[in-house]
Protein backbone atom coordinates (compact mmCIF):
# COMPACT_ATOMS: atom_id res chain seq x y z
CA UNK A 1 0.00 0.00 0.00
CA UNK A 2 1.53 3.64 -0.39
CA UNK A 3 -0.29 6.86 0.30
CA UNK A 4 0.14 10.25 0.00
CA UNK A 5 -0.24 13.27 2.63
CA UNK A 6 1.56 11.35 5.92
CA UNK A 7 3.47 13.47 8.43
CA UNK A 8 7.09 12.66 7.64
CA UNK A 9 6.97 10.83 4.43
CA UNK A 10 3.97 10.99 2.15
CA UNK A 11 4.17 7.47 0.97
CA UNK A 12 3.88 4.49 3.14
CA UNK A 13 4.10 0.97 2.43
CA UNK A 14 2.01 -1.58 4.69
CA UNK A 15 2.94 -4.89 4.11
CA UNK A 16 0.06 -8.12 3.93
CA UNK A 17 0.48 -11.40 4.31
CA UNK A 18 -2.07 -13.82 3.32
CA UNK A 19 -3.02 -17.01 4.99
CA UNK A 20 -2.20 -19.96 2.78
CA UNK A 21 -4.88 -21.28 0.75
CA UNK A 22 -6.69 -24.38 -0.38
CA UNK A 23 -4.73 -25.46 -2.85
CA UNK A 24 -1.64 -24.59 -1.22
CA UNK A 25 -2.60 -26.32 2.15
CA UNK A 26 -3.10 -29.74 -0.33
CA UNK A 27 -0.01 -29.20 -1.97
CA UNK A 28 1.79 -28.87 1.65
CA UNK A 29 3.03 -25.67 1.65
CA UNK A 30 4.27 -23.58 4.58
CA UNK A 31 4.21 -20.20 5.93
CA UNK A 32 7.44 -18.88 4.63
CA UNK A 33 7.26 -15.53 6.15
CA UNK A 34 7.64 -14.83 9.44
CA UNK A 35 6.38 -11.15 11.51
CA UNK A 36 9.10 -10.20 14.39
CA UNK A 37 6.99 -9.54 17.22
CA UNK A 38 5.86 -5.90 18.09
CA UNK A 39 7.69 -5.03 15.17
CA UNK A 40 6.76 -4.25 11.33
CA UNK A 41 9.39 -6.27 10.17
CA UNK A 42 8.96 -9.63 8.08
CA UNK A 43 11.83 -12.36 8.16
CA UNK A 44 12.21 -14.69 5.02
CA UNK A 45 15.11 -16.91 5.90
CA UNK A 46 18.10 -15.15 7.18
CA UNK A 47 16.92 -12.05 5.75
CA UNK A 48 14.57 -9.37 7.30
CA UNK A 49 12.63 -6.53 5.80
CA UNK A 50 10.93 -3.42 7.70
CA UNK A 51 8.07 -1.48 6.54
CA UNK A 52 5.41 0.96 7.85
CA UNK A 53 3.18 -1.27 8.99
CA UNK A 54 3.29 -5.25 8.53
CA UNK A 55 -0.43 -6.96 9.02
CA UNK A 56 -1.44 -11.03 8.80
CA UNK A 57 0.35 -14.15 9.66
CA UNK A 58 1.73 -13.52 12.85
CA UNK A 59 1.64 -9.73 12.89
CA UNK A 60 -1.14 -7.30 13.14
CA UNK A 61 -4.11 -8.60 12.99
CA UNK A 62 -5.35 -7.82 9.05
CA UNK A 63 -8.70 -6.01 10.13
CA UNK A 64 -6.23 -2.99 11.57
CA UNK A 65 -5.21 -2.35 8.30
CA UNK A 66 -8.05 -0.36 7.04
CA UNK A 67 -8.04 2.01 10.49
CA UNK A 68 -4.70 2.53 10.36
CA UNK A 69 -3.75 3.02 7.19
CA UNK A 70 -6.91 3.79 4.72
CA UNK A 71 -9.48 5.51 7.06
CA UNK A 72 -6.83 8.75 7.79
CA UNK A 73 -6.85 9.28 4.12
CA UNK A 74 -10.44 9.29 4.19
CA UNK A 75 -10.50 11.72 6.68
CA UNK A 76 -8.47 13.80 4.23
CA UNK A 77 -10.29 14.35 1.63
CA UNK A 78 -12.44 16.49 3.88
CA UNK A 79 -9.69 18.30 4.08
CA UNK A 80 -8.82 18.51 0.31
CA UNK A 81 -5.98 16.31 0.52
CA UNK A 82 -5.64 13.92 -3.00
CA UNK A 83 -4.27 10.19 -1.49
CA UNK A 84 -3.77 7.07 -3.97
CA UNK A 85 -4.07 3.16 -2.09
CA UNK A 86 -2.26 1.08 -4.47
CA UNK A 87 -1.74 -2.71 -4.53
CA UNK A 88 0.97 -4.70 -5.54
CA UNK A 89 2.38 -7.75 -5.40
CA UNK A 90 2.35 -11.08 -7.76
CA UNK A 91 -0.80 -12.53 -9.60
CA UNK A 92 -2.77 -14.85 -6.20
CA UNK A 93 -1.01 -12.91 -3.61
CA UNK A 94 -4.33 -11.29 -2.60
CA UNK A 95 -4.54 -7.68 -4.14
CA UNK A 96 -8.47 -7.60 -5.66
CA UNK A 97 -8.98 -9.74 -2.18
CA UNK A 98 -7.77 -7.21 -0.26
CA UNK A 99 -8.65 -3.87 -2.04
CA UNK A 100 -12.54 -5.42 -2.46
CA UNK A 101 -12.37 -4.59 -6.30
CA UNK A 102 -14.10 -7.37 -7.28
CA UNK A 103 -16.58 -7.21 -4.46
CA UNK A 104 -20.04 -8.75 -4.27
CA UNK A 105 -22.73 -7.45 -1.45
CA UNK A 106 -22.49 -9.92 1.39
CA UNK A 107 -18.66 -11.55 1.23
CA UNK A 108 -15.40 -10.32 1.95
CA UNK A 109 -15.24 -6.58 2.85
CA UNK A 110 -12.16 -4.60 1.27
CA UNK A 111 -10.76 -1.70 1.15
CA UNK A 112 -12.92 -0.15 -1.36
CA UNK A 113 -16.04 -0.81 0.31
CA UNK A 114 -15.05 0.08 3.91
CA UNK A 115 -13.51 3.70 2.42
CA UNK A 116 -17.25 4.11 0.86
CA UNK A 117 -18.65 3.03 3.99
CA UNK A 118 -16.27 5.48 6.11
CA UNK A 119 -16.74 8.50 3.00
CA UNK A 120 -20.75 8.39 3.65
CA UNK A 121 -20.72 8.01 7.54
CA UNK A 122 -18.57 11.15 7.65
CA UNK A 123 -21.08 12.52 4.65
CA UNK A 124 -24.07 12.41 7.14
CA UNK A 125 -22.07 14.09 9.85
CA UNK A 126 -21.36 17.26 8.03
CA UNK A 127 -24.89 17.20 5.47
CA UNK A 128 -26.06 19.79 7.28
CA UNK A 129 -22.84 22.42 7.15
CA UNK A 130 -21.45 21.68 3.73
CA UNK A 131 -22.44 20.32 0.13
CA UNK A 132 -21.34 17.79 -1.22
CA UNK A 133 -21.08 15.89 -4.82
CA UNK A 134 -19.64 12.84 -5.73
CA UNK A 135 -18.37 11.48 -8.85
CA UNK A 136 -16.65 7.66 -8.96
CA UNK A 137 -14.98 6.67 -12.19
CA UNK A 138 -13.01 3.19 -12.79
CA UNK A 139 -10.86 2.36 -15.71
CA UNK A 140 -8.25 -0.26 -16.80
CA UNK A 141 -5.01 -0.47 -18.55
CA UNK A 142 -4.38 -3.16 -20.10
CA UNK A 143 -1.37 -2.94 -22.25
CA UNK A 144 -1.83 -0.35 -24.22
CA UNK A 145 -5.37 0.49 -23.76
CA UNK A 146 -7.20 2.74 -21.19
CA UNK A 147 -10.81 1.00 -20.95
CA UNK A 148 -13.58 2.80 -19.30
CA UNK A 149 -15.60 0.57 -16.81
CA UNK A 150 -18.11 2.37 -16.44
CA UNK A 151 -19.26 3.25 -19.98
CA UNK A 152 -22.42 2.55 -20.10
CA UNK A 153 -22.63 1.00 -23.69
CA UNK A 154 -19.41 -1.79 -22.00
CA UNK A 155 -21.78 -2.30 -18.94
CA UNK A 156 -24.81 -2.85 -21.35
CA UNK A 157 -22.48 -4.83 -23.58
CA UNK A 158 -21.15 -6.44 -20.83
CA UNK A 159 -24.17 -7.95 -19.26
CA UNK A 160 -25.88 -8.91 -22.73
CA UNK A 161 -22.69 -11.06 -23.17
CA UNK A 162 -22.39 -13.01 -19.71
CA UNK A 163 -26.74 -13.63 -20.28
CA UNK A 164 -25.51 -15.43 -23.33
CA UNK A 165 -22.23 -17.35 -21.54
CA UNK A 166 -20.43 -15.31 -24.05
CA UNK A 167 -17.87 -13.60 -22.10
CA UNK A 168 -15.82 -10.55 -23.23
CA UNK A 169 -16.34 -6.98 -23.81
CA UNK A 170 -17.72 -4.90 -26.92
CA UNK A 171 -16.46 -1.85 -27.78
CA UNK A 172 -18.37 0.74 -29.04
CA UNK A 173 -18.08 2.00 -32.31
CA UNK A 174 -18.11 5.79 -32.62
CA UNK A 175 -17.20 6.44 -28.87
CA UNK A 176 -13.67 8.13 -28.62
CA UNK A 177 -11.08 6.05 -26.40
CA UNK A 178 -10.18 7.13 -23.42
CA UNK A 179 -6.73 9.02 -23.68
CA UNK A 180 -3.42 9.86 -21.49
CA UNK A 181 -2.46 12.97 -22.16
CA UNK A 182 0.90 15.14 -20.99
CA UNK A 183 0.00 18.73 -20.93
CA UNK A 184 2.67 21.20 -21.34
CA UNK A 185 2.81 21.47 -17.25
CA UNK A 186 3.82 17.71 -16.84
CA UNK A 187 0.61 16.70 -15.77
CA UNK A 188 -0.77 13.54 -16.19
CA UNK A 189 -4.65 13.82 -17.44
CA UNK A 190 -7.15 11.22 -18.47
CA UNK A 191 -10.02 12.11 -20.74
CA UNK A 192 -12.61 10.86 -21.63
CA UNK A 193 -13.02 8.39 -18.76
CA UNK A 194 -16.46 8.48 -17.98
CA UNK A 195 -17.45 9.83 -14.36
CA UNK A 196 -20.70 9.15 -12.65
CA UNK A 197 -22.72 11.38 -9.96
CA UNK A 198 -23.57 9.66 -7.26
CA UNK A 199 -25.42 10.39 -4.06
CA UNK A 200 -25.53 7.04 -1.89
CA UNK A 201 -23.16 4.20 -1.02
CA UNK A 202 -25.47 2.26 -2.77
CA UNK A 203 -25.17 3.83 -6.19
CA UNK A 204 -21.31 4.00 -5.92
CA UNK A 205 -21.26 -0.03 -4.65
CA UNK A 206 -23.26 -0.43 -7.45
CA UNK A 207 -20.38 1.31 -10.08
CA UNK A 208 -17.77 -0.88 -8.63
CA UNK A 209 -19.63 -4.20 -9.08
CA UNK A 210 -20.40 -2.82 -12.48
CA UNK A 211 -17.55 -2.31 -13.70
CA UNK A 212 -15.88 -4.92 -12.35
CA UNK A 213 -17.91 -7.47 -13.90
CA UNK A 214 -16.98 -5.14 -16.77
CA UNK A 215 -13.19 -6.37 -15.95
CA UNK A 216 -14.35 -9.72 -14.36
CA UNK A 217 -16.24 -10.64 -18.58
CA UNK A 218 -12.74 -9.74 -20.24
CA UNK A 219 -10.63 -11.80 -17.65
CA UNK A 220 -12.39 -15.29 -18.46
CA UNK A 221 -12.21 -15.32 -22.42
CA UNK A 222 -8.75 -13.67 -21.95
CA UNK A 223 -6.58 -16.20 -19.96
CA UNK A 224 -6.83 -14.02 -16.72
CA UNK A 225 -6.13 -10.50 -18.22
CA UNK A 226 -6.77 -9.08 -15.02
CA UNK A 227 -3.22 -10.48 -13.74
CA UNK A 228 -1.99 -7.99 -16.65
CA UNK A 229 -4.30 -5.05 -15.93
CA UNK A 230 -4.19 -1.99 -13.61
CA UNK A 231 -7.87 -1.35 -12.18
CA UNK A 232 -8.03 2.36 -11.11
CA UNK A 233 -11.31 3.38 -8.75
CA UNK A 234 -11.75 6.80 -8.67
CA UNK A 235 -13.75 8.47 -5.72
CA UNK A 236 -13.68 12.79 -6.58
CA UNK A 237 -15.20 14.40 -3.43
CA UNK A 238 -16.19 18.05 -3.81
CA UNK A 239 -17.39 20.11 -0.70
CA UNK A 240 -19.25 23.68 -0.61
CA UNK A 241 -19.22 24.72 2.67
CA UNK A 242 -23.00 26.64 3.03
CA UNK A 243 -22.83 29.87 3.69
CA UNK A 244 -23.52 31.43 6.93
CA UNK A 245 -22.95 34.94 6.58
CA UNK A 246 -21.42 36.96 9.21
CA UNK A 247 -23.45 38.97 11.39
CA UNK A 248 -22.20 42.49 13.13
CA UNK A 249 -23.47 43.38 16.32
CA UNK A 250 -26.77 45.54 14.95
CA UNK A 251 -27.67 41.82 13.51
CA UNK A 252 -26.78 42.97 10.24
CA UNK A 253 -24.42 40.35 7.99
CA UNK A 254 -21.49 42.13 7.58
CA UNK A 255 -20.69 40.46 4.04
CA UNK A 256 -21.67 37.20 2.44
CA UNK A 257 -18.69 34.72 3.68
CA UNK A 258 -17.05 33.11 0.21
CA UNK A 259 -17.84 30.00 -0.09
CA UNK A 260 -15.32 27.49 1.00
CA UNK A 261 -14.70 25.02 -2.05
CA UNK A 262 -12.47 21.76 -2.14
CA UNK A 263 -12.08 18.67 -4.42
CA UNK A 264 -9.92 16.03 -3.64
CA UNK A 265 -9.79 12.54 -4.83
CA UNK A 266 -9.17 9.09 -3.85
CA UNK A 267 -7.66 6.83 -6.18
CA UNK A 268 -8.08 3.25 -5.05
CA UNK A 269 -5.63 0.48 -7.62
CA UNK A 270 -5.47 -3.09 -7.98
CA UNK A 271 -2.26 -2.81 -10.08
CA UNK A 272 -1.26 -5.94 -12.38
CA UNK A 273 0.65 -8.65 -11.01
CA UNK A 274 3.89 -7.28 -10.11
CA UNK A 275 5.79 -10.35 -11.94
CA UNK A 276 4.73 -7.86 -15.26
CA UNK A 277 5.80 -4.88 -14.62
CA UNK A 278 9.02 -6.23 -14.73
CA UNK A 279 8.67 -7.38 -18.24
CA UNK A 280 10.12 -5.44 -20.87
CA UNK A 281 7.65 -5.12 -24.35
CA UNK A 282 5.01 -2.89 -24.12
CA UNK A 283 3.37 -3.91 -21.02
CA UNK A 284 6.16 -2.82 -19.43
CA UNK A 285 6.47 0.35 -21.71
CA UNK A 286 3.17 1.70 -21.10
CA UNK A 287 3.87 0.86 -17.26
CA UNK A 288 6.75 3.11 -17.07
CA UNK A 289 5.11 5.79 -19.28
CA UNK A 290 1.79 5.60 -16.99
CA UNK A 291 3.22 5.01 -13.57
CA UNK A 292 6.97 6.13 -13.06
CA UNK A 293 6.97 9.28 -15.42
CA UNK A 294 6.13 11.85 -13.30
CA UNK A 295 4.60 12.54 -9.59
CA UNK A 296 2.43 14.22 -10.96
CA UNK A 297 0.19 10.62 -11.81
CA UNK A 298 -0.53 10.53 -8.28
CA UNK A 299 -2.80 12.15 -7.94
CA UNK A 300 -4.04 11.49 -11.39
CA UNK A 301 -6.61 14.31 -12.57
CA UNK A 302 -9.13 13.42 -14.70
CA UNK A 303 -10.20 16.47 -17.51
P1 LIG B 1 -4.40 -11.11 -6.85
O1 LIG B 1 -5.48 -10.13 -7.11
O2 LIG B 1 -3.21 -10.50 -6.16
O3 LIG B 1 -4.00 -11.90 -8.05
P2 LIG B 1 -6.44 -12.46 -5.31
O4 LIG B 1 -6.96 -11.30 -4.55
O5 LIG B 1 -7.24 -12.91 -6.48
O6 LIG B 1 -4.93 -12.19 -5.78
O7 LIG B 1 -6.22 -13.65 -4.26
C1 LIG B 1 -5.78 -14.94 -4.65
C2 LIG B 1 -6.53 -15.97 -3.84
O8 LIG B 1 -6.23 -15.84 -2.43
C3 LIG B 1 -8.04 -15.85 -3.92
O9 LIG B 1 -8.58 -17.14 -3.97
C4 LIG B 1 -8.42 -15.14 -2.65
O10 LIG B 1 -9.74 -15.48 -2.25
C5 LIG B 1 -7.38 -15.65 -1.67
N1 LIG B 1 -7.07 -14.62 -0.64
C6 LIG B 1 -6.42 -13.46 -0.85
N2 LIG B 1 -6.24 -12.76 0.28
C7 LIG B 1 -6.81 -13.51 1.27
C8 LIG B 1 -6.98 -13.34 2.69
N3 LIG B 1 -6.54 -12.25 3.31
N4 LIG B 1 -7.61 -14.31 3.36
C9 LIG B 1 -8.06 -15.42 2.73
N5 LIG B 1 -7.95 -15.64 1.41
C10 LIG B 1 -7.33 -14.71 0.66
MG1 LIG C 1 -6.34 -9.58 -8.91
Amino acid sequence: MTMEHGEDCCVKVAVHARPLIGDEKLQGCKDCVTVVPGKPQVQIGTHSFTFDHVYGSSGTPSTAMFDECVAPLVEGLFQGYNATVLAYGQTGSGKTYTMGTACKEGTHVGIIPRAMAALFDKIEKLKNQVDFQLRVSFIEILKEEVRDLLDPATVAAGKVENGNGHAGKLSVPGKPPVQIREGSNGVITLSGSTEVHVTTQKEMTTCLEQGSLSRATGSTNMNNQSSRSHAIFTITLEQMRKADPIMASDGMPIEEMNDDYLCAKLHLVDLAGSERAKRTGSDGLRFKEVFTSTEDFWPLATS
